[in-house]
């Protein structure tokens, strides 16, 4: 394969992870995007990552709850009415894809990835970044209910599937490790072998300085179109240029659909947009994230501060924000932590790039050879990105994957 050019669409986890294990293996890579690094989703997120993420979104019991999400403003999901023709058959697939047999089925392929976050970020990233960037010091959930829901009692069949471990811990034990926490919390859970990065933008980075250094190019250009030629190679039309590739890595989180629709692929991605707001000189100082399960809001030290994030907002990934969505955020915090403190230094949104049954669409386009997808990494891709892109840099150059590829393939059974 050497001598070979990969061009690689997209800047951020899934892209610069991809890049960076194709360099490592003498590929000739260019990445473009017209963003710096890690700018997209991959800027904002909660920082958490998660080898132990092993329930999918569409979860047996979650349809009840819809209705009640969709009237409450504060709630944790948002449908733009204008949106939904374009959105339907997404949700709809969603829903199907909340049966227990689906879900387990998912659950299965997302504890097979997601087992090797750690151990690809090391190889990405070496000790020092690692030691740089990564935390390994568990995450709690909280519940405000003694009740247990069905899509909880899912999610616990689904972690004891696969021996998760965890620690159950009463509103005592919560007290005692985040003092100032609401009264309304009343349980919650730590799951050990979980972890963290201080800091998700930097981190990815991070990832574009090492391509660098090992002589892979990143280029401020957006692609256009990706046109297949008469000698199996493909171009690469940018806003400003020509990239001939032998291949191409499609990695543009949730604007691949628009991407890829010349060529007759429709992708099943819908832009999940979520939200965070940022805050300086917060008296709250958490050492791992914790999130409120009731809430769907998730609380990290992140990017030096205290970072708020959650919420679903089904629209088109390029609308304009509504950040109203991300005042609620502050909302919730001050309900969680009375005395957090701080004051909100940045209102973000950005787009989750997911597939209805939560698995990312890794891998050959058998339609069109020579391109590739790293895709689709929804609610986990912090956590999936890097094993992803290993399993997609094995697909380019041919070489034997560290898992089964088929739950992940764009033409996977019962997609
Ligand atoms: C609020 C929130 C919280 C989250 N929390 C977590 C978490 O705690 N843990 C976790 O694992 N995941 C989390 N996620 C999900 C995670 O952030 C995403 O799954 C991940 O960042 C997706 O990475 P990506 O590289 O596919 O996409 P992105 O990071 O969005 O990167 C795509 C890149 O493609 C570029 N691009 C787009 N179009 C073109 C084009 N035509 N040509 C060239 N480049 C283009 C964009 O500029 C962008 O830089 C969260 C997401 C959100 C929104």
């Amino acid at each position: 394969m050497s001598g070979k050019h990969v061009v690689v669409l997209g800047a951020g986890v899934a892209g610069l992870s991809t890049a960076l294990y194709l360099r490592r293996e003498g590929l000739s890579v260019t990445v473009l995007d017209p963003l710096p690094a890690g700018s997209g989703a991959s800027f904002g997120n909660a920082g958490m990552i998660s080898p132990d993420s092993v329930v999918p979104i569409a979860l047996p019991g979650m349809l009840r709850k819809v209705p009640h999400w969709l009237l409450d403003p504060m709630g944790p999901l948002r449908v733009n009415t204008r949106h939904l023709p374009r959105a339907l058959p997404w949700l709809l697939r969603w829903i199907r894809c909340g049966t227990m047999p689906r879900a387990t089925r998912t659950s299965d392929a997302l504890a097979a990835l997601h087992r090797h976050s750690f151990a690809c970020w090391a190889e990405l990233l070496g000790p020092s970044g690692m030691d740089e960037f990564i935390r390994r010091q568990g995450q709690i959930h909280v519940w405000e209910s003694h009740r247990v829901s069905a899509a909880e009692q899912a999610e616990r069949r689904l972690r004891e599937r696969h021996g998760v471990r965890s620690q159950v811990l009463d509103a005592q034990q919560l007290r005692r490790m985040f003092p100032g926490i609401a009264n309304s919390v009343v349980r919650g859970l730590l799951l050990p072998d979980n972890g963290h990065t201080i800091d998700s933008s930097r981190l990815v980075q991070r990832l574009g300085e090492l391509l660098r250094a090992a002589g892979g190019r990143i280029v401020a250009e957006r692609a256009l179109k990706l046109v297949p030629t008469e000698s199996g190679r493909w171009t690469v039309l940018s806003h400003v240029d020509n990239h001939a590739a032998d291949s191409v890595v499609v990695a543009t989180g949730a604007a691949a659909p628009d991407l890829l629709r010349p060529l007759r692929l429709r992708l099943p991605l819908a832009a999940e947009r979520g939200y965070h707001i940022a805050l300086c000189d917060a008296r709250l100082q958490l050492e791992r994230p914790i999130v409120f399960k009731s809430r769907g809001v998730a609380m990290s030290p992140n990017g030096g501060g205290l970072r708020v994030s959650g919420t679903v907002e089904i629209d088109a990934h390029d609308a304009p924000p509504d950040e109203r969505r991300a005042r609620y955020l502050e909302n919730h915090l001050r309900q969680a932590f009375p005395d957090a403190g701080g004051a909100v230094s940045r209102l973000w949104m950005g787009s989750r790039p997911s597939t209805p049954d939560s698995l990312p669409l890794l891998g050959a386009v058998a339609a069109h050879p020579g391109l590739f997808l790293c895709v689709g990494h929804g609610h986990f891709g912090m956590t999936g990105g890097p094993p992803s892109a290993r399993l997609v840099a094995a697909a380019v150059t041919g070489k034997p994957p560290i898992i089964d590829p088929t739950p992940y393939s764009i033409a996977r059974p019962g997609r």
